[in-house]
Formats: C-alpha cells, structure tokens, sequence
C-alpha cells in the first residue's frame, strides 16, 4: 500500500512517501464525469486534479510533510523511550507522541493517513510498563545499596530514596497496585533499617557506660515497634529483647 502510512512487522510506522503527483482522470471508463475531491481541506471541483493521497495541489505538500514529521518523531521517541534510564526523559517524549497521534489520528479521520489510532489505543498500557520498570529497576538498585551499606543509618538513607522514586512512580500511575506493593515492602525495609540505626546507637551507649542513654534508645525502639501494627517474627523477637534488655539495665 504505498499511498498509505501503515505499522510494519516491527510495529514501526513507515513514512509515507511523497510521490509526485498523479492527476486523477476527470472521466471514468463508462464516460460520465468525475468531481474529485481534496480529502483534507473538502475542496472540490470537475477540475480540480488530487495527488495519490487524495490531496489537492495546495494542501499537498504541506499534509505530507507534517505526517512525515510527526511520524518520524513518534519512531525517535519510541526509540528514546527503549533505550533511555531517565524516567522524566521517557514521560516527556510519550506527551510528545500523544500530542503527534492525536494530530495523525485527525488526518486518519479523513482518509489520509493510517496506523495512528491502533498505535494510540496501545499507548497508554505500553506508558504503564514503562514507568513501572523503570521504578522497580531503580528500587532495586537502591535496595542493593541499602544492603551494602556500612551502617543501619546508611541503610536507611539509602532505601529512603527508593520510597522517593517509588512516589514519583505513583504520581504517574495512581494506584497502580505492582507500585503499592513495592512501597509496602520498601517501607517495611526502612522501618527495620531505622530500627536497627536505633539498637546500634543503644549497644554503642551500653558499650560506652551510658547505660541511661541505652534505657533512653531501647525505649525509643521500643516506641518504635509498638506503633507498627501487623509486626513479623523478627519484629515481635525484636519487642521482646528489648523490654528484657531494658529491665536488666534498669536494675
Ligand atoms: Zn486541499
């Protein structure tokens, strides 16, 4: 079909070429006359002659030119989209698509150009799994730093910053429930890392003779722990060494 812009097997849009122009023949086979008609701008007339796109001489050029543009702006970004880390990098270039396919969806409207629409009913599903891959990736690297931090407060400045990407995550797809799960885990990780920033600092006082300073910080976890609701194992574990820890110092 090459008067037609169409999505090939790799699911690219290939430009439309811009043919020279094909005078359509005022006459058909049987004799009766033929009024041709410009299907963008509706310009019609026995003697008006359209190109192989269905285009007068005036609208022409100027048509083709701005669906070759736009199509081949939609190619470039979805290429940016595919190779690029940067989550702002990747929103911005799908606006610019949506801008673009909303203007080809228009000329599709008309008969001129296709391909368009089907590509705009997948976009937003083809957004999603791109902004929720890229959160999880850069979660993951986050916790892998958490992990190898040095210190349980460097752990938890660490994934604090993977609650940070993960909200900017949300701010783009609400409720998007792969992302609310990620936050549940990630805070769940925080909360135990500022736990265990808490318990150093505790035995760091105990070790120095500081034992009120101790009682002060085991206290301070053990706040900690009782505003969490659901507590697991090792959290329930954590609640009972504590008040026995704070007992034996208290003697
Ligand atoms: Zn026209």
């Amino acid at each position: 079909m090459p008067n037609q812009a169409h999505l090939n097997s790799t699911g690219r849009i290939d430009t439309m070429s811009v043919r020279p122009r094909a005078f359509l023949s005022m006459w058909c086979p049987e004799g009766s006359t033929v009024m041709a008609q410009c299907k963008y701008c509706g310009n019609k007339g026995f003697f008006l002659s359209v190109s192989e796109h269905g285009l007068c001489n005036a609208c022409h050029t100027p048509v083709v030119v701005d669906i070759n543009q736009r199509m081949s702006r939609v190619n470039e970004s979805m290429r940016i989209i595919q190779n690029s880390k940067v989550l702002g990098t990747q929103l911005h270039r799908f606006e610019l698509i949506q801008e673009d396919l909303n203007v080809l969806c228009e000329y599709e409207e008309k008969g001129i150009a296709h391909g368009a629409s089907k590509l705009l009913d997948t976009l937003d599903a083809f957004r999603e799994d791109v902004i929720a891959n890229n959160i999880k990736a850069a979660v993951d690297s986050a916790i892998a730093k958490a992990d190898a931090a040095p210190s349980a407060k460097q752990s938890m400045t660490a994934a604090s910053k993977a609650l940070l990407t993960i909200n900017e995550g949300l701010q783009e797809l609400p409720g998007n429930n792969e992302l609310i799960a990620c936050k549940h885990r990630v805070n769940k990780y925080v909360s135990d890392a500022k736990l265990n920033s808490v318990l150093d600092s505790a035995k760091l006082a105990e070790f120095k003779g500081k034992i009120n300073r101790a009682i002060d910080l085991y206290k301070e976890a053990l706040f900690h722990l009782n505003n969490i609701d659901d507590k697991d194992q090792w959290q329930l574990e954590q609640v009972a060494e504590i008040e026995t820890r704070i007992k034996e110092l208290s003697q």
